[in-house]
């Protein structure tokens, strides 16, 4: 088992997972068909936002008629403004699932993170970003996936975005042998249980990857691997990070790997019990000062 001393009671796991079982238990299911539940997580994330001190605006955009948020907030760097750190979750569920861990563990480590860092000056812009749209059937869609919107429309201001980083599925793991699986070609490669976090990202990003694996072992005990693929291997281009790279950006996803580990990734299974708060924590912890690295600037 992983750092801290009482993991299970730490005030960041019990904000862990008052965040998730409100997403899931409370809010529940939450996309277009179910409009009134992804206006309330809107809502509920502007308010998180608001309730540590930090302004979010709506990025929004029409899909059928029906008016679809981004949840945004900007930090401004201080010395290198034009210089944009996005790190963004996926708010929306799949169809027929409350969506404890995809996506509601990215979006509470996205309320975490910017909770823990609220008083950090960047040298960068950072944004946290809650995307919309995420999940089929809008998934890689154009005009309609939240993060393609949101991208397409920072590419068309020239908005200068140095990485990306998607929170993607955080939540679950498991110390049995056999339980991690792969697209066909990786299996060979990486270890067969799934107990590690995962930093994916395509071949334009590998030096990102590259430095925030490094900088995330530095801090975190928590198993991490790390990996760059073409888009076309499953799984590699499945979350927000696609988006931006679809408009030239560099980017990476944090991942338990979703399908290729979790049980019941897209089920009405998906619930809070599943997770492993204290591991998930981990993680997340150790997010924090790569964010802040990235936030710095190197020139
Ligand atoms: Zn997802």
């Amino acid at each position: 088992m992983l750092v801290i001393e009482d993991p299970e009671d730490s005030a960041l796991v019990r904000q862990l997972k008052r965040d998730v079982v409100h997403l899931s238990d409370v809010i529940g299911e939450r996309n277009l068909s179910r409009v009134q539940s992804l206006n309330e997580a809107a809502d509920w994330i502007e308010q998180r936002f608001s309730a540590m001190g930090l302004r979010a605006d709506r990025h929004t955009f029409d899909c059928h008629g029906i008016a679809c948020h981004n949840i945004v907030v900007e930090r401004r760097g201080e010395t290198h403004p034009d210089q944009i750190v996005v790190v963004g979750a996926h708010y929306d569920s799949a169809p027929g699932t409350p969506a404890a861990n995809d996506n509601g563990t990215g979006v509470a480590a996205l309320l975490s993170l910017a909770e823990a860092l609220k008083e950090f000056q960047p040298a960068r812009t950072l944004r946290w970003v809650a995307f919309t749209n995420e999940e089929p059937p809008y998934f890689q869609t154009r005009d309609r996936m939240g993060s393609w919107v949101y991208a397409r429309d920072c590419r068309h201001r020239g908005d200068q975005i140095v990485a990306v980083i998607s929170l993607e599925t955080m939540g679950y793991f498991s110390d049995r042998p056999g339980s991690q699986r792969y697209p066909p070609p990786l299996a060979a490669r990486y270890p067969d249980t799934g107990n590690f976090i995962a930093f994916v990202g395509n071949p334009a990003s590998r030096a990102l990857v590259e430095r925030v694996h490094r900088e995330f072992q530095r801090h975190s005990n928590c198993p991490a691997e790390f990996g760059c693929f073409d888009e076309s291997l499953p799984g590699v281009g499945w979350s927000d990070h696609w988006s931006f790279w679809q408009e030239g950006y560099v980017g990476l996803m944090v991942t338990d790997t979703a399908p290729f580990r979790y049980p019941h990734y897209h089920q009405p299974t998906d619930t809070a019990d599943k997770i492993d708060f204290a591991r998930f924590g981990a993680v997340v912890e150790g997010l924090r000062p790569v964010v802040h690295m990235l936030c710095a600037a190197d020139e």
